[in-house]
């Protein structure tokens, strides 16, 4: 039979325990209390005619109103739509279409952006609206409501990928998914309610949602802030005692810079959406940072492998083993299981993958498939079992008939001292089909690259076809709004410089 939403579950259970901390104030809420402002929500959107199976789209900065807001829609048995606050007004548009979503909450500096994405979708407020025509959710007498009830197969979310490979696709995840990742998770990391976990990530990805949507659930503590600042989220987890924390790699490494090493309260540091270098992974090593990489994507519900410390550090690379009830291969040209040590597409199959892309049979159909979800993630498995990730099927370059990696030109051009990051891609050339191609933020940006002695250095390490044609420079990376590398950006700008 149905469920309850897992905070009406967490209330029985631990009422008096902290459910949330906001970090810039240091204010704090039980459970109890948490449930007291979630059934106050629900019975607000519920009065404004929202009901079970309705779409919820929110565009809002992080704070306690967008927990209340993400509970309140699974008390409701309404399925959220989170939007990135950092879409312009044309984006949003285009993402509640795809979505279908009925009704559009913002805030204070969101409001305006809403009112300009809708044209007959109602735009509700959890502030003060400025906007003629938009509604004052906490004006609303609340509705009693009863929670609602789920199956394991309802659509709890509609989540955005990053859009890495070109428009973002809306994911369905069920209760289902949701739960069995949870569940697996939490086995991996072994979450308790002892745990205060921060969340710093954007909301809008499963990254910086999951952790508040699952809280309950484990019952663990969010600390959460209002976006991400190395100094001070390395600050929060000293200042708060948190024992857990999801990162991309980039942020971790902006961190240590900043603070040199972490507060010893941490037990649990997951690192994930992109790879993490062999020297982030050293670091983390000589500063015993507890650091669990992961691999996951949007259509999984997040993790689909995980690595412990242990295996991060005796392996360095390696993104683990996948989760309980994952099953995972590695598949060749033909369609056939490689042997260990060979590269191949990463298909996954088992309860955390996604029933498919809302309303997008095209894209549903290639990549969910009898044999699991096609991942478009090149990587293989060593003799023990660790997964490693190489990257995207679509990335790899093939100059004059031959082969590149990619990942492997970005190592060696991240050796080069005067080179701080680097991409790597192939852009079309009439002669050798592809040309390798680089971007690289240089380490001092007013000192001009030297690209002799780059082709130089480079020459040493890697084969003559390896060594990147194009090369140029940028102040930093071009980013997708979950902070992954922007390679379509990347692709526009390469190609401009094309001679
Ligand atoms: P889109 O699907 O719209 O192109 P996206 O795939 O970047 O965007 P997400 O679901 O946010 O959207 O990201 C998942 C992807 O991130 C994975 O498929 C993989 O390519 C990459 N990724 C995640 N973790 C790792 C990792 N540890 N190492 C390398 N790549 C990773
Ligand atoms: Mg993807």
């Amino acid at each position: 039979g149905p469920m309850r939403d897992w905070l009406s579950h967490r209330v029985a259970a631990t009422p008096d325990r902290r459910a949330l901390i906001h970090a810039p104030t240091g204010d704090s809420w039980t459970f109890r209390e948490l449930d007291g402002l979630v059934t106050e929500t629900a019975g607000q959107l519920a009065a404004l005619g929202i009901e079970a199976g309705d779409h919820l789209g929110v565009v809002l900065d992080p704070g306690i109103d967008y927990v209340r807001l993400i509970h309140a829609a699974t008390r409701l048995g309404a399925v959220l739509v989170p939007l990135s606050e950092r879409l312009t007004p044309d984006e949003i548009r285009r993402n509640i279409e795809i979505a279908d979503v009925t009704t559009l909450v913002c805030g204070e500096s969101t409001e305006s952006t809403a009112v300009e994405a809708t044209t007959d979708v109602p735009v509700v407020s959890v502030d003060e609206p400025h906007w003629e025509g938009v509604i004052n959710l906490s004006a609303i007498a609340p509705k009693r409501i009863s929670p609602a009830g789920w199956t394991l197969s309802e659509t709890m979310l509609l989540l955005f990928t990053s859009g890495t490979t070109g428009t973002p696709k809306a994911v369905r995840l069920t209760m289902g998914n949701l739960l069995a990742n949870a569940v697996a998770g939490s086995f991996r990391l072994g979450l308790s309610p002892d745990d205060r976990w921060l969340v710093t990530l954007s909301l809008h990805h499963m990254g910086g949602i999951g952790p508040i949507l699952r809280s309950p659930l484990y019952g663990t503590t969010i600390v959460l802030r209002e976006g991400f600042d190395a100094g001070g989220a390395a600050d929060d987890i000293g200042k708060y005692d948190v024992t857990g924390v999801s990162l991309v790699p980039t942020m971790l490494t902006r961190m240590l810079d900043s603070r040199g090493t972490l507060s010893d309260s941490l037990r649990v540091v997951l690192l994930g959406g992109a790879p993490a270098s062999d020297e982030l992974i050293e670091r983390c090593r000589n500063y015993s940072v507890p650091v669990y990489p992961t691999y996951g994507m949007t259509e999984t519900a997040s993790q689909v492998a995980t690595a412990t410390p242990r295996e991060a550090f005796s392996a360095v690379g390696t993104v683990g083993r996948p989760l309980f009830f994952t099953d995972l291969s590695v598949i060749g040209e033909g369609g056939f299981i490689v042997e260990p040590g060979t590269p191949g597409e990463i298909v996954v199959s088992g309860p955390t993958v996604s029933p498919g892309y809302y309303r997008n049979p095209d894209a549903t159909a290639k990549a969910f498939t009898d044999e699991g979800l096609r991942t478009g993630d090149i990587g293989y498995r060593d003799e023990d079992g660790l997964l490693y990730v190489l990257n995207r099927k679509d990335d790899r370059i093939i100059t004059g008939g031959e082969n590149v990696d990619p990942g492997e030109v970005v190592e060696v051009l991240r050796q080069y001292p005067a080179i701080d990051d680097a991409v790597v891609l192939g852009i079309p050339d009439s002669e050798w089909g592809e040309r390798v191609s680089a971007l690289v933020v240089p380490s001092d940006p007013d000192i001009s690259l030297d690209r002799d002695a780059l082709d130089t250095f480079c020459r040493e390490q890697l084969a003559g076809f390896k060594v990147p044609r194009l090369v140029e420079t940028a102040d930093e990376l071009p980013r997708t709004v979950s902070g992954t590398v922007d390679r379509e950006a990347v692709r526009e700008q390469l190609e401009a410089a094309r001679p």
